[in-house]
């Protein structure tokens, strides 16, 4: 499952008298027009013009449930707890008269695999938020430095930022930390428009794996583990503060929001410094 379930999207739009077509679960023009005229008819306080069709999937989803009285927050295009709470509710109205099945089970089938929620934390297991080591940890944790390394490929283009003429569409991560950085990548995808991406500088990859020490420091660096990751840095310098640093910009705190999700460390939220770096580590 990559996408929303459009043939949903397609039954509860013919349910609307908008869609004529057929109910096979791809969306074409059809589909696509339906969805605008949905959008238009129910979603009137929404500037959703711009949108991706993607996007607009999950609006038009959530502005059915709205119209059905089932709460799913603001109709944003983005699939948030307040969104799976109503699509757990939907899938439960779908499912009367039959056995529900473990909600997860049955309502994630609609969510994008990258906007699925972490599953529940499991006591000792790693990969959740509150479990990322501590900096004095990170050896016992991820291991030795520069191993143990898989690819992320990314849902959008990157260009390599001090070389913009260079495009990255994929980069070496822990891979501890692969499945976690793979989520919010696909987050900020979806609730980014890609000349948002590009405004804010997060289509500029400044480094992840660097085995290295720590820029003016004698300890080594979390990226010697390929365990964070920079974005745009050279509008985002080191010694920078919100005073100077671009991604303090109020639009960019839905993007730290979703590394934060994730228990990702921003130091520039932190510590105000270093505004272009992400880890996956405490401090
Ligand atoms: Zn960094």
């Amino acid at each position: 499952m990559t996408a929303i379930n459009i043939k949903t999207v397609q039954i509860e739009l013919q349910g609307l008298g908008l869609y004529k077509g057929a109910l096979d679960g791809i969306s074409g023009p059809l589909t696509e027009s339906a969805v605008d005229a949905a959008l238009t008819k129910l979603a009137t306080e929404v500037i959703w013009q711009r949108w991706s069709n993607f996007r607009k999937r999950i609006a038009v989803i959530q502005a059915v449930f709205r119209s059905k009285e089932i709460d799913s927050g603001i109709v944003d295009g983005f699939v948030g707890p307040q969104t799976l709470h109503a699509l757990e509710v939907y899938q439960h109205l779908k499912l009367t008269g039959k056995e529900p099945e473990p909600w997860r089970d049955g309502i994630l089938d609609y969510v994008p695999e990258h906007l699925r929620p972490p599953q529940k934390s499991v006591k000792g297991d790693p990969i959740y938020k509150s479990d990322w080591p501590r900096q004095r940890d990170l050896t016992k944790y991820y291991g030795a430095r520069g191993k143990n390394q898989t690819l992320l490929t990314l849902p959008y283009t990157m260009k390599i930022a001090w070389n913009k003429a260079q495009l990255i569409r994929k980069f070496s991560i822990h891979e501890k930390c692969h499945d976690s950085a793979a989520r919010v990548f696909g987050r900020i995808a979806s609730h980014y428009s890609p000349e948002e991406r590009v405004t804010h500088g997060f289509d500029l990859f400044g480094g992840c794996l660097n085995v290295r020490k720590m820029r003016g420091g004698s300890s080594w660096s979390t990226h010697a583990w390929g365990i964070a990751i920079d974005f745009d840095p050279i509008r985002n310098q080191l010694r920078w503060g919100r005073d100077r640093a671009y991604l303090d910009e109020p639009e960019c705190v839905q993007f730290w929001k979703f590394w934060e999700e994730e228990g990702w460390l921003s130091l520039g939220r932190a510590r105000n410094m270093d505004w272009q770096h992400v880890q996956a580590a405490r401090l």
